[in-house]
């Protein structure tokens, strides 16, 4: 039992204490891009306030080993997604038939849930690449405990997520290896933040610190992916330049961008158009997946989904905001800025991520990369 009582009841806040505490164990954690500008509205700040560098001297100071950030596994999401989309492109523009378009994001647990109990006739088309939460669990498991020279079982891999779901998903024993799970321990922004209250830290006294090298170096593409409309933008500022060979006119989709339920782009790739589709929230899924099962007649070639109103800045776990879409809109202008300050705004620049390739996966979508990054979706009974 906690020894401070707060703790009782979130059994991973708790079990992510022990594994501080136990001196066999190096313990990680990776912080979801939009639990950053959320965290401080439960110390009394506004909407939208980007408190990164206090957040990471708290998680230092709490005990983690080392400090990441999910935004390095988000490019390296888009290393793979970008690569799978410009695959199956390329086989549908060559006349094969029955290429699995449009392809759908797949880095929101809820929403896969949600295709695999409610469409499972469409269980092909959302991309394989898992979400970046697992991307993580998994590159850190592997490669970064070769570095450490540890074995997986002695590195516990510790999320703070904005999401629920987020948890079910680190449980599916699909991300698991010998029963030795790639991401041990979820909890969410609202539980961090009682984890730092618990352990009498002061954030506002805290000097800000940096990610830790190598996972949690990032750049603007993955940190949009807090925000809807930015798993999507991210992708494209990849795959318009693998495409085209040629530097992106202009780095925003602002044309992606907004607050609307469903929204539709063109995007224009130096003379070929893809048709984009969002979706923010399971009630304008459903009806654009619909639509994709009734003959795709706005021919869309990618959608992203995300289950939370506004995406993952309206998640589950967030502080929360009643319905206040006001307070969405904050966090979500507060992705962008994070984004525009960003030195390096493009997942393929990630120069950890390129050494990664380098050194461990080969190259994006190769035998390694599938084995580690991708993974398979199965029909589920209907809730
Ligand atoms: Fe989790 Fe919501 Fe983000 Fe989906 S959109 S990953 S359910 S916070």
């Amino acid at each position: 039992v906690c020894p401070v009582g707060a703790l009782s009841e979130n059994d991973h806040t708790w079990k992510v204490v022990e594994a501080l505490a136990n001196p066999e164990k190096t313990v990680i954690v990776q912080v979801a891009p939009a639990v950053r500008v959320a965290l401080g509205e439960e110390f009394g700040h506004e909407p939208g306030t980007i408190i990164t560098g206090k957040m990471v001297t708290a998680l230092k100071q709490i005990g983690f080993d080392q400090v990441f950030d999910t935004d390095f596994a988000a490019d390296l999401t888009i290393m793979e997604e970008g690569t799978e989309l410009l695959g199956r492109l390329g086989r549908f523009l060559a006349g094969e038939k029955d290429v699995p378009l449009p392809i759908l994001t797949s880095c929101c647990p809820a929403w896969v849930n949600f295709v695999e109990s409610q469409f499972p006739d469409l269980i092909d088309i959302p991309s394989s690449a898992k979400s970046p939460q697992q991307m993580f669990g998994a590159v850190a498991k592997s490669y970064y405990a070769d570095i450490l020279k540890i074995d997986r079982k002695d590195l516990v891999v510790v999320s703070v997520m904005p999401c629920l779901a987020k948890k079910y998903e680190a449980d599916r024993a699909e991300f698991s290896v010998d029963g030795n799970p790639d991401v041990d321990l979820v909890i969410s922004t609202r539980e961090l933040a009682h984890l730092i209250e618990q352990v009498n830290i002061d954030i506002d006294e805290l000097e800000d610190s940096e990610f830790d090298k190598p996972l949690g170096v990032s750049t603007g593409a993955g940190v949009i992916f807090g925000s809807t409309g930015g798993v999507i933008e991210a992708a494209l500022r990849t795959a318009y330049e693998v495409h085209v060979k040629k530097p992106l006119p202009k780095i925003d989709f602002e044309q992606l961008r907004g607050f609307d339920g469903v929204r539709a782009a063109e995007v224009d790739f130096d003379g070929l158009k893809l048709n984009i589709g969002i979706a923010h929230g399971l009630g304008n899924a459903k009806a654009l997946l619909t639509e994709i099962r009734n003959g795709n007649p706005r021919n869309f070639h990618a959608i992203e989904v995300m289950a939370c109103p506004g995406g993952c800045i309206g998640g589950g776990g967030q502080p929360y905001h009643h319905g206040d879409s006001s307070i969405i809109k904050k966090r979500m202008d507060a992705i962008y800025q994070i984004d525009k300050d960003m030195p390096i705004r493009k997942s393929h620049e990630n120069q950890a991520v390129m050494e990664l390739y380098d050194k461990y996966l080969g190259e994006p979508m190769s035998h390694k990369a599938h084995d580690l990054l991708h993974t398979h979706y199965s029909q589920k009974d209907k809730a």
